[in-house]
């Protein structure tokens, strides 16, 4: 499948299908936007152009003047769900000191 859209950079180089009037046909891209603008290499013309329209006319990309972003960064690796430490003990209650009843003695 094709891709359908084109990516440009300021700075690509690129062969046109169609020559300029000039007779050159490598091009500079120099803005993007809604139109591009593109400067020809042999006479050094500016010329905006529907986007659209030059990317059919591209033929060839001599240069790319910025390489595409770098793939988004790996997320951070989790650590693997290992055997959680476990927990200390809490220690057990201490049993309730008895209340010794004393059975008091009757005077
Ligand atoms: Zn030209």
């Amino acid at each position: 499948m094709p891709a359908p859209y084109v990516k440009l950079y300021v700075g690509d180089v690129i062969r046109t299908r169609k020559a300029h009037p000039c007779g050159g046909d490598v091009w500079v891209i120099e803005r993007l936007g809604a139109d591009v603008g593109i400067r020809c290499r042999t006479c050094g013309r500016f010329v905006l152009m529907d986007r659209i329209k030059l990317e059919r006319r591209i033929r060839a990309f001599l240069q790319r003047g910025n390489e595409p972003p770098p793939a988004e960064p790996e997320p951070p690796k989790e650590e693997p769900p290992g055997p959680r430490p476990r927990k200390a003990a809490s220690p057990a209650p201490e049993p309730r000191p008895r209340r010794r009843i004393v059975k008091r003695a009757r005077p």
